[in-house]
C-alpha cells in the first residue's frame, strides 16, 4: 500500500480530435509534461489512458468510433501501439520510462491474477522513473469494450494500489449544474444525480453518469476523486496539492 500513489485516467475525448479521431498530439504534450514534472517531484503516478480504438479508427478508414465489436478490436489493435509509441516518445524528453499494462476484468476478480498484477505495479512503481500505463484489453476483452468504461477500471486500479487521489481528466470541467457553472467539492455523492448531463462527444466513451458510478467505486474504497479538465492538465499539480479545479469528491 502506498498513501501517496496518484491515479490519473485520461478520456478518449482528451487524447483524439473530434473531428477524425487521430492522436491529438498538442494534447498529449501538455498532458506528458505535467504527469512528468509530478514524478520529477517524487509523486509516483499511474496512468489509465483510454484512446486505443479512437487512435486505430483512421487505420481503418472509418469515419467514427466503430460500432460492431470486430471493427473496434481491429481499431484498438492498432491504435493501443500508436498510443504508447506516442507516450514513450514524449515520456522519453524527461528521461521517463513508460510500462504497457493491458487488463481485463477478469483480471481483477482472481485473487491469483489481481495479486499479480498489483505486484508489478508496485515494482514498478518502486523503480521511480516509469509510469505504469494501463489499459483494457480491448482486442479480447468483448463486454468491458462494449461497456467502454476505463472510469470504472481507474476506480477499481486505484483500490488495488489503495491510491492516495484518483484524478479522471476529461473534455468536460467537472461536475456541471444544469447552469454550466461546476460544483467544486461534493462531500455526499448520492446529492448530485440531479446534476448529471450525459451528453459526450463522438470519441468520448464514457458520460457522466459512467464517471459517477466509478467515483462510487473509488470513494468507498477511501480514495478521494477529482473530475477535472484534461484540456487543462497543468492543474494536475493544484489538484495533487489539494488545490480548486474541477469537482473534488471526497470520501
Ligand atoms: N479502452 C478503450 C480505448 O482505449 C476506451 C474505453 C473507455 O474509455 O472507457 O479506446
Amino acid at each position: 500500500m502506498s498513501e501517496e500513489i496518484v491515479v490519473i485516467k485520461i478520456g478518449t475525448g482528451v487524447l483524439t480530435r473530434e473531428e477524425d479521431g487521430t492522436l491529438d498530439e498538442a494534447s498529449l504534450v501538455r498532458l506528458v509534461t505535467s504527469v512528468s514534472e509530478l514524478m520529477l517531484r517524487g509523486v509516483p503516478c499511474v496512468m489509465v489512458s483510454s484512446g486505443a480504438v479512437g487512435a486505430g479508427v483512421s487505420a481503418l478508414a472509418l469515419d467514427g468510433y466503430p460500432d460492431d465489436t470486430a471493427s473496434r478490436q481491429a481499431c484498438a489493435a492498432v491504435g493501443q501501439s500508436r498510443l504508447m509509441h506516442a507516450y514513450e516518445n514524449l515520456f522519453q524528453k524527461f528521461r521517463l520510462n513508460v510500462a504497457q499494462i493491458l487488463l481485463t476484468a477478469a483480471d481483477l476478480e482472481s485473487d491469483k491474477r489481481r495479486d499479480h498484477v498489483m505486484n508489478t505495479l508496485h515494482r514498478l512503481i518502486g523503480a521511480g522513473n516509469i509510469i505504469p500505463i494501463i489499459n483494457e484489453n480491448d482486442t479480447v476483452a468483448v463486454r468491458e469494450l462494449r461497456f467502454g468504461d476505463n472510469d470504472m477500471l481507474s476506480a477499481k486500479v486505484s483500490k488495488l494500489l489503495g491510491a492516495r487521489l484518483l484524478v479522471m481528466l476529461s473534455t468536460v470541467d467537472g461536475l456541471q449544474r444544469p447552469d454550466g457553472s461546476v460544483v467544486e467539492r461534493v462531500e455526499d455523492i448520492h446529492s448530485v444525480a440531479d446534476h448529471v448531463r450525459d451528453d459526450h462527444g463522438k470519441f468520448s466513451i464514457g458520460g457522466m453518469a459512467s464517471k459517477l458510478k466509478a467515483v462510487g467505486v473509488a470513494l468507498d474504497a477511501g480514495i478521494e476523486t477529482v473530475i477535472a479538465s484534461g484540456r487543462k492538465p497543468q492543474k494536475l499539480e493544484t489538484i495533487v496539492n489539494g488545490g480548486a479545479s474541477g469537482t473534488r469528491f471526497t470520501p
